[in-house]
Formats: structure tokens, C-alpha cells, sequence
């Protein structure tokens, strides 16, 4: 395993490398980013595995403090992994120079999380944008547990006709349903549980609307999950994750898209 913290150490030896599987993390790893590493090692060629928490898609200079990190775990999951090549950046080292694709953002962007996370799509463009010009990867591995993101990047790299193809990875859940999540480090034991009941009643939910399709019944649900003791509801969609578009009929596939505080800690998840 060889760790850089130089981008012109690192493209020095990547410079000879034709395959090159990349995985970009913010670190505090957990079985989520450990199943997008294996997925990648399964490819032929290398895997860059990054880590970086990048402050430019934070909106709330709080929120980017209060991250959860932990280089010294992660380096170690790493190791055990065998992952080849480990990219740790500073802000400085990633940020400081002038990069030759524009960011497109698709207009995708202002729905979900773009709605409350001001600029927040803006930051993650910027930074794997910047990945994506030093690394040149042949693959990017990203978890669809981030659908929006995952979308948003893929469109971009259509659009900006970079030679890199996106693989999209599943959800991996604790055994409770909880989608795992760097997050979940800052959840007390009854915060992790309701996010547990949260994720049970969205599943029971679909059910019955795939059933029912969309009757009265589906306007309580916000009522439902404030009384399963969720703090606000930043939103809850309904999408067809093909057509971006709400579901018209009963036979129209499509998926609950959630973000929900338990105190402070926000969550994602779509189901
Ligand atoms: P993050 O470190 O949160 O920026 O995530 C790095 C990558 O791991 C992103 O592509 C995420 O979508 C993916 N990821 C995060 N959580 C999960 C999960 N529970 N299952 C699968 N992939 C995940």
C-alpha cells in the first residue's frame, strides 16, 4: 500500500498505470466504502482509494467540524484491504491549480438535497473534478445510497466527455436497515434505533403504496415519522429513479427519497 499526500508524487507513479479503479471517500470508513474498494479490486488494474473531507460542500462550517474522522482506523481497513494506492490530500494540494474542464451541473441539482444544501453539488463537482484531471481513472465507483451525487457525476462526465466510466454501487445496511453511513458515528444508541424505525416504516410504506398507489393515507407520513421521533423532515420524495419524475401510475416503478434530522445529524437514504 503506498499513501501520497503529493499530487506530483502521485501522478508520477500513476503515470505508468493503465487501469486505474478509483473510489473517492471522505474517510471514516465503513462496510458501504469497504464493499465499493472490493467491487473495484474485482476490476483489472490498480485502486485509488482518496480521502478527503472537503469543506467545499459543506454549507455549515459546523457541520464540517463536527465530521466524523478517523485516519488512523481507516488506514488500517485499508491496509487489510491491500488496496494499492491511497491518495490524502490537503486542501492546498488539490485546490491549487487550474483545471481544464468546466463543472456542468445538471439541473437535477436543484431538487433533494440541492433545495437545503446550498452550493453543496457545486463543492463535490469542484473536488472530483479535480480528481478526475489528476487520476484519469478508467472507472469511478460511487454508492448509489447518494443517488443525486452518483447522477450528478455521471452527467458531467457525459457531459464534459471525460473518459471514465461510472459504476454504481448498492446500498450496504447495518442489520437494523440503517444504510451505513459515516454519519451514524454521531448518533446515540435511541437515535440510531429510530433511524432503524424510520427505514421500517419507509419499506412498510412502499408496500402499501404500491398497492394503494397514492391515497390519503401517504399524506400522514410526516406526521408519522415526527411521532417515530425524528427531529425534521428536510424532505421526502417520490421519484422513478429512470425519469426523475414523480410516479403517475401503480405500475410505475419508484423509490422514497428521505433526508431527516435526529438532533443535528442529518441523514440520506432512498429506498
Ligand atoms: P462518503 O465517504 O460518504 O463521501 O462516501 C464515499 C462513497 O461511498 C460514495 O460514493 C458513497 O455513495 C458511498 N457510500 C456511502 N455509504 C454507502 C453505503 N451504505 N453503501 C454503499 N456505498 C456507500
Amino acid at each position: 500500500m503506498k499513501i501520497f499526500k503529493s499530487k506530483h508524487k502521485l501522478k508520477e507513479e500513476i503515470s505508468n498505470i493503465k487501469n486505474i479503479s478509483f473510489v473517492p471517500t471522505m474517510g471514516g470508513l465503513h462496510k458501504g466504502h469497504i464493499s465499493l474498494i472490493k467491487k473495484s479490486q474485482n476490476y483489472k488494474g490498480k485502486t485509488l482509494v482518496s480521502i478527503f473531507v472537503n469543506p467545499k460542500q459543506f454549507n455549515e462550517k459546523k457541520d464540517f467540524i463536527n465530521y466524523p474522522r478517523n485516519l488512523k482506523k481507516d488506514l488500517k481497513i485499508l491496509k487489510h484491504l491491500k488496496v494499492d494506492l491511497i491518495y490524502l490530500p490537503s486542501f492546498k494540494d488539490v485546490f491549487s491549480f487550474q483545471v481544464k474542464n468546466k463543472i456542468f451541473l445538471d439541473k437535477f441539482s436543484k431538487k433533494l438535497c440541492g433545495r437545503s444544501r446550498k452550493d453543496h453539488f457545486k463543492g463535490v463537482l469542484n473536488i472530483v473534478n479535480r480528481f478526475l484531471e489528476l487520476i484519469k481513472p478508467k472507472y469511478i465507483f460511487l454508492g448509489i445510497k447518494d443517488f443525486q451525487q452518483s447522477y450528478l457525476i455521471s452527467k458531467h462526465i457525459l457531459k464534459r466527455k471525460i473518459n471514465t466510466k461510472v459504476i454504481n454501487c448498492n446500498t450496504i445496511r447495518e442489520k437494523n436497515g440503517v444504510a451505513c453511513s459515516t454519519r451514524n458515528n454521531n448518533l446515540n444508541k435511541n437515535q440510531f434505533k429510530i433511524a432503524s424505525n424510520v427505514i421500517k416504516y419507509l419499506k412498510n410504506k412502499k408496500r402499501l403504496i404500491k398497492k394503494e398507489f397514492f391515497n390519503s393515507k401517504s399524506i400522514t407520513i410526516k406526521k408519522d415519522l415526527i411521532n417515530l421521533g425524528v427531529t425534521k423532515i428536510d424532505y421526502i420524495e417520490f421519484y422513478n429513479s429512470k425519469t426523475l419524475r414523480q410516479p403517475k401510475s401503480k405500475r410505475e416503478k419508484f423509490k422514497i427519497f428521505i433526508a431527516f434530522y435526529l438532533n443535528k445529524t442529518r441523514l440520506i437514504d432512498n429506498i
